[in-house]
């Protein structure tokens, strides 16, 4: 061997003594706060509200002409009396129909307010699968462990115990010094929706002269992060900003006719070579500095073997980058994802198909617009007689500050609320009724203070949608400690 190779012998060496020695002390450094006090919280009377809320179906269709507007009446009716003091004490309008904006006044107008979020809107239970319901969708059953139904995660969850924090601080004589503004949109599940209430809402306090200084809605929450021998913590997910949505429609055009003399290529022929063109040229990943942050926060509560690896992540983010985008639920969080998801040929099986369509679904990184997407298309679509249409979306969201008051509460109530607790900003793949706050406030945090399993977090949307009973009363003491230090203090 000559003096290079025992020179990089040496520096690997080196590398490893160092490794071993770092991981031995990459552990969590766990800040001592003064214990909290505590908050009382009539759990049955919760729960019953929640159970409730849930038998309200509050379905949210994109056709106007589709919801039963009926039952929005009926949910506001609930809040109206379930809530007797919010009631008597908050100013309420409703916006765009069946949106509702509480606000509870505070004594000093010269500080900025403060909003909580919700959605009082739930998805459909698709059709067909009423029966594989273990209890029925919209029944709020409460089997002891599980209290069941729609929006029981997503998110009457979050609604309800808000409601009920601020009903108990009512009850409490407690006077928030800032405006608070309880904001419930009605459409939320109506994706990247032109007239969304939310948008409406956050437009209206606007025209007023408004601007928020923070914003808490749905996004993340604690999520179990349990791996044998490696890790036992709850993750909690403190969303600090939103992929963005574009919906395209790629179409091409042709003479059609008669199925019996078709030429070498129809135009669905042609549309699949145009689909194969995008699928192929995915966008560039990037790693945005939370997941290096995120893989530490994680490896600093692992076992010793975990910490070998998660001790040098930001070392070894282009092999991160590169496991990552190579497993599809990993690979969202590095890159804009690109997704066939409808197409449309010929009326009938033995006609050529004089148009043929497909809509291709993007949901952006913060970076990359929408009109990034339409560059990208034209670019990698050999076919330029391809019709390349935007059809609707919404733009990728900044991310929020985390050395901002709001999200510092957030994140040390979470640690002295659950002492396992990894604390993980992160970026919300989907979307919520957050991003449209964005025009009034710059720190807007999604996290829903709900600790939750992963596999329970995959009925959301779906059957069985359910949520732990014993975490539900835990959210009704987190809204009240964030809105005693949020809006009792300047
Ligand atoms: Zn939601």
């Amino acid at each position: 061997m000559n003096w290079l190779g025992y020179g990089v012998l040496a520096i690997i060496g080196v590398f490893v003594i160092v490794t071993i020695i770092r991981a031995g002390f990459f552990t969590q450094k766990k800040t001592e706060y003064p214990p909290l006090a505590d908050e009382a919280v009539d759990e049955a009377r919760v729960l019953e509200s929640l159970a409730q809320a849930i038998q309200i179906p509050t379905v949210s269709y994109p056709e106007h002409e589709r919801v039963n507007w009926d039952e929005f009446a009926r949910f506001r009716d609930f809040l109206t009396t379930r809530y007797p003091l919010i009631t008597k004490n908050l100013e309420r309008e409703i916006v765009c129909e069946a949106s509702v904006i509480y606000r509870w006044k505070g004594t000093n107008p010269a500080l900025e307010p403060i909003a909580m979020l919700s959605h009082q809107d739930v998805v459909p239970v698709t059709p067909g699968t009423e029966d594989d319901w273990e209890q029925p969708a919209f029944s709020g059953y409460n089997d002891g462990e599980f209290l069941w139904g729609r929006g029981s995660l997503d998110m009457k969850n979050h609604l309800i115990c808000v409601m009920e924090a601020v009903e108990a601080l009512l009850a409490e004589g407690f006077v928030p010094e800032r405006d608070v503004y309880l904001c419930f949109g009605h459409d939320e599940e109506v994706v990247a929706s032109d007239d969304a209430g939310a948008k409406s809402i956050a437009e209206l306090l606007r025209s007023r002269g408004i601007h928020l200084d923070s914003v808490l809605d749905e996004g993340g929450a604690w999520l179990k992060a349990s791996v044998p021998h490696v890790l036992d913590g709850w993750l909690a997910g403190i969303g600090i900003s939103e992929k963005g949505y574009a919906d395209f429609e790629i179409a091409l055009s042709a003479k059609g006719g008669h199925s019996s003399a078709p030429p070498n290529h129809s135009a669905l022929g042609e549309l699949a070579l145009a689909i194969q063109d995008v699928e192929k040229h995915q966008f560039k990943t990037k790693l945005f500095p939370f997941l290096p942050q995120l893989l530490e926060s994680v490896g600093r509560v692992s076992s010793y073997p975990a910490r070998l690896l998660l001790c040098n992540t930001r070392l070894i983010k282009a092999l991160i980058r590169a496991v990552m985008k190579r497993i599809p639920m990993a690979a969202c969080m590095v890159r804009t994802t690109t997704a066939a998801t409808m197409a449309m040929g010929s009326p009938a099986c033995n006609v050529l198909p004089q148009r043929a369509s497909a809509i291709f679904n993007f949901r952006m990184l913060p970076g990359t617009t929408i009109a990034d997407v339409e560059k990208h298309l034209h670019k990698v679509i050999r076919n330029k007689n391809a019709e390349i249409r935007f059809v609707k979306g919404k733009e990728a969201s900044p991310f929020s500050p985390t050395d901002s008051r709001a999200f510092q509460t957030i994140a040390r109530l979470c640690e002295q609320m659950n002492d396992k607790s990894i604390i993980a900003p992160y970026l919300v793949m989907g979307g919520t009724d957050a991003c449209f706050y964005e025009i009034i406030c710059e720190n807007v945090n999604r996290f829903s203070p709900f600790e939750i399993t992963a596999a329970l977090m995959g009925c959301t949307h779906a059957t069985n949608e359910r949520i732990p009973v014993a975490t539900v009363a835990k959210g009704v003491v987190f809204f009240k400690r964030y809105l005693r230090e949020m809006a009792g203090k300047a």
